[in-house]
């Protein structure tokens, strides 16, 4: 179950970035089949935007794409994905090679934890809980695979 609902983040992620543009992840945390995803951003989002988010995420599972992952150097891991794969929780510079998963024009992420195959192994995502901290400009949005 935590593979899924590990994989989920990675799903939703790519959602909340189309939908809200927040590319930065502040922090993950899974839980059985429940998930929160932590944003940078800086507003509470409407309800059509969480469930836009929510419609695309289940989406891109029903399309069942492949989940890749690319073991390389990190220099080469940077020149071929840049930025783009990073969290605002840094890599520590002693890591020299990356695992970087990809889900083709969704989610690219240096992550080196276990993933599905294929994003149709997920399951349905249900967001449950869309918070905004706004002291923090964090907005953390909790789901669970069913
Ligand atoms: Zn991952």
């Amino acid at each position: 179950m935590e593979v899924k609902t590990h994989t989920a983040l990675h799903v939703v992620k790519g959602a909340v970035v189309k939908v809200l543009g927040a590319k930065w992840t502040a922090s993950v945390y899974t839980n059985g089949n429940h998930g929160r995803l932590t944003v940078k951003f800086n507003r509470k989002p409407t309800n059509e935007e969480i469930n836009e988010i929510e419609r695309l995420a289940n989406e891109k599972v029903k399309e069942n794409v492949p989940i890749k992952v690319y073991e390389l150097p990190r220099g080469e891991a940077e020149r071929r994905f840049g930025d783009e794969m990073y969290d605002l929780f840094p890599i520590p510079p002693e890591v020299k090679t990356l695992r970087v998963v990809v889900i083709d024009g969704w989610n690219i992420n240096a992550c080196n934890k276990e993933h599905t195959k294929t994003t149709g192994e997920i399951g349905e995502i249900k967001i449950r809980k869309v918070r905004f901290r706004k002291s923090k400009e964090l907005l953390e949005i909790s789901f669970d695979v069913l």
